[in-house]
Formats: C-alpha cells, sequence, structure tokens
C-alpha cells in the first residue's frame, strides 16, 4: 500500500525551496527593470519628438534601475525572508510609485503617461496582498500611493499633462498606452498561473492528505480496518447508543489452528489466508457492519444497530459459514480454514473494555466447545453454550 503514496513535495523550508522562491523575486526585479528599459525607450523617443529634455529619459532609468539594484541585493541576501511580505511587494511597490510620482512633480508635461505605470504597480502588488492580514504590505503600500497620487496631482495643478502637439508626439503617448495595457495583460496572466498552480498544489496536497488517513486508518495486510480505527468505530458506537438508546454488539473471530496453518503451508500462505479471511468475512457480512483486524489473526467486527442476541449471532454465524465454505484449495491445495467467534451485545453503561472481556470470553468458550461455532455472550456473566458447529 506505501508504494501507491506520491512523493510530499518539499513546499516549505527546504534549500531547494529556498532557492526557487529566491530565484522568483530576482526575476521580478528583472522584469520591473525590464520595463524601465522599454519606458525610457519611449521617453528617448518622445524627446526625438521634442516633448521632453532627453536627459529625463535617462535620470528616469537611472532612478528605476538604482531602486531595482537595491531590492535585487535585499532580495537575494534573504534577508526579507523573516517578513510576512518575503517579497518586498509593499516596500518595492511604494519605492517605484515614489519614482514616477517624483517624476511626474519633476516632468508634470508627462505626468499622465508617468501615473498610468502606477497601475501596472498596483497590479503586481495584489498577487502578493495576504488576504488572511488585510494590512499586509502591499495593501498598505496602495493606500499610501492613492494618497500620494492625489497629493502630487493637487500640486502639480494643470501642468499635468500628456504630450500630443505633434503626430509624433501622440504616435509615442499612443505606444505607451498600449504597452501599459499589454504589461496589465502580463500580470493578469501571472495571476492566473499562479492560481491554478496554487489549486493543483491543494489538490496534491488534499490527495496526499487523503491517503495518508487511509493508510493510518487500514491494516497494511488484509486492508480492513486497523485495531485503532475500530476501536474507533466502537467507541463511536458506544456514543451513540448513550445518546439514542441504539443498540449495538461486537463479534470477535479468531482463526482455528492458525499457527498449525502456518506451519503446515508457510508463513506467506498464512498471511494469504488472512486476506482471504478478510475477503470472505466482507462478502458474508451486512452492509452496516464494520470489521477490523484486532490483532495477529483476530478480527473485530461491530454488530452496529442490532437489537437481540439473535440477530448478532445470525450476523456472526454467516460470517463463520462464510469463511468454512470459502474455497481455501485455491489459496493452497489442501487448505482448510474455520473461525471461532464471541459474541456481545452492549448493555447500558459498559465500558468498552468491558465488553470486548464478554465477546473475548465467549470465544474463549467456542474454542472450547469444539471450535467452529458462535458462542453469544449473556448480557450478564456467566455467558451460555451455543449451537452445535455446521457439519
Ligand atoms: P486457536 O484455534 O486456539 O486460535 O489456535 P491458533 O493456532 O490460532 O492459536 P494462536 O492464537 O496461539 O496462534 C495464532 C498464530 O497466528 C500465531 C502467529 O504466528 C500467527 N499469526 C499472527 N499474526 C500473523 C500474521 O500476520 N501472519 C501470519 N502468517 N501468521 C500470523
Ligand atoms: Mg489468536
Ligand atoms: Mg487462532
Amino acid at each position: 500500500m506505501t508504494s501507491t503514496l506520491p512523493p510530499l513535495t518539499p513546499v516549505t523550508d527546504t534549500g531547494v525551496a529556498r532557492q526557487v522562491r529566491r530565484r522568483q523575486r530576482q526575476q521580478m526585479v528583472w522584469m520591473v527593470l525590464g520595463s524601465y528599459v522599454v519606458d525610457c525607450a519611449l521617453l528617448l523617443a518622445l524627446s526625438a519628438a521634442g516633448g521632453l529634455a532627453a536627459g529625463t529619459a535617462f535620470f528616469y532609468l537611472g532612478a528605476g534601475a538604482a531602486v531595482s539594484a537595491l531590492f535585487y541585493v535585499l532580495l537575494s541576501s534573504g534577508w526579507s525572508e523573516r517578513f510576512d511580505d518575503p517579497y518586498l511587494a509593499g516596500p518595492q511597490m511604494l519605492a517605484h510609485a515614489a519614482v514616477n510620482l517624483g517624476f511626474t512633480l519633476y516632468a508634470p508635461e508627462i505626468g499622465v503617461l508617468l501615473m498610468m505605470v502606477l497601475f501596472i504597480l498596483f497590479a503586481f502588488g495584489a498577487l502578493r496582498v495576504n488576504q488572511r492580514r488585510a494590512m499586509s504590505g502591499p495593501l498598505l503600500g496602495s493606500v499610501v500611493v492613492a494618497l500620494g497620487v492625489v497629493g502630487v496631482v493637487v500640486l502639480v495643478g494643470d501642468r499635468l499633462g500628456l504630450p500630443t502637439a505633434t503626430w509624433q508626439q501622440r504616435a509615442v503617448c499612443g505606444v505607451w498606452v498600449a504597452l501599459i495595457l499589454a504589461r496589465s495583460t502580463v500580470v493578469g496572466l501571472y495571476s492566473a498561473q499562479l492560481r491554478s498552480l496554487l489549486n493543483k498544489r491543494n489538490a496534491e496536497l488534499a490527495s496526499t492528505f487523503e491517503k495518508l488517513e487511509q493508510m493510518a486508518s487500514r491494516d497494511e495486510l488484509t486492508g480492513t480496518l486497523n485495531r485503532r480505527a475500530v476501536m474507533r468505530l466502537l467507541d463511536e458506537e458506544r456514543q451513540r447508543m448513550m445518546r439514542t438508546g441504539q443498540p449495538f454488539g461486537v463479534a470477535l473471530f479468531d482463526l482455528d489452528h492458525f499457527k498449525q496453518v502456518n506451519d503446515d503451508f508457510g508463513h506467506l500462505t498464512g498471511d494469504e489466508t488472512l486476506r482471504h479471511f478478510t475477503r470472505a468475512a466482507l462478502a458474508s457480512m451486512r452492509n452496516t457492519d464494520r470489521l477490523g483486524r484486532y490483532g495477529g489473526e483476530e478480527f473485530l467486527m461491530l454488530l452496529t444497530a442490532t437489537a437481540d442476541e439473535t440477530a448478532a449471532r445470525v450476523a456472526a454465524e454467516r460470517v463463520r459459514e462464510g469463511t468454512a465454505g470459502h474455497d481455501w484449495a485455491a489459496v493452497a491445495p489442501g487448505l482448510k480454514v474455520t473461525v471461532s467467534a464471541g459474541v456481545a451485545l452492549c448493555q447500558p453503561g459498559e465500558t468498552a473494555e468491558q465488553l470486548l472481556d464478554r465477546a473475548d470470553q465467549a470465544l474463549y468458550n467456542a474454542k472450547r466447545e469444539g471450535r467452529n461455532r458462535v458462542h453469544v455472550a449473556e448480557a450478564s456473566a456467566p455467558a451460555t453454550s451455543s449451537e452445535p458447529p455446521a457439519p
């Protein structure tokens, strides 16, 4: 069963995961720098068209590159790992917004173009907003930038402009707007990619968790419930009985002369016998009953919603008969297997231990009386004898 479990992907604090995250952060800085280079080229074109002093374009690129370099160093050093916002998305947003707003004050004639850049910055920042902490870095950054925008627009007044005097200037502005839109689309696509990656990771995690949970409650050899799981169900049945008065019982099965099976046919055939018994028992059980491996070659069956001894005996008898009638020769020529069972109905106020003790005592009686039989414990000790075994 263990072979079906997928390897757990190290998503948290392994060195590899840290390196991957660091590379992602560095890529982010390179993308921002690339954006400045494109904008600088457009500003140079605008200056050629007579809409701006050429120095402003280089000055703008220099400021953007300086901020990018600072964040590249901070993100590469791993210094930001300690923060809630290890991408420093909030501070990066603030710094680049400050560059654009600063240049709006410095060169208000291209202010409208520069403010458009803020759209991309906000979209980028929103990717890293942590919904659990409403005032996380990027969100706080957005609020500060929004206030900054209002301040700058008020300060610049009617000098805030978009150079459109000549057709060359209009062409450059058009390309600028188109590239802003293109970059917004890229950010949107990146966000969709992140979301689908997250969904995939969640699905993987859920399926791994389900498999782990199943492994924790299953017996590895037979695939039926393990002792812990069946005991938990027994406890739930007891609580249900206390709450609603719905009676239930248990049947403790023990394979007869199983040591002999191992001795005569080998341990591997012994294991196969246990698997076949589980199959035969499950096939003969009522579908509301539950079976678990109690230990070695002992199995515990929970007889849910079982009102009286007769019903409990019938349920256990079907498993005994199913076992005796199973095609054991298919497992190993000459193999014959029977099972004995001790049955007890839970009494009001009885603990699980007391109930199992009575079932165990009934099983002991079934063995003593000749095996391949069901013995039902009486409500109060001593237990009574059972029917004779099937021929
Ligand atoms: P009885 O009819 O009185 O129950 O006789 P028995 O031989 O079944 O008695 P006992 O309970 O003493 O022996 C159980 C044997 O089951 C002993 C042990 O080696 C074997 N056994 C327990 N677990 C496993 C298992 O997982 N695989 C195999 N092959 N054998 C097991
Ligand atoms: Mg035993
Ligand atoms: Mg046995």
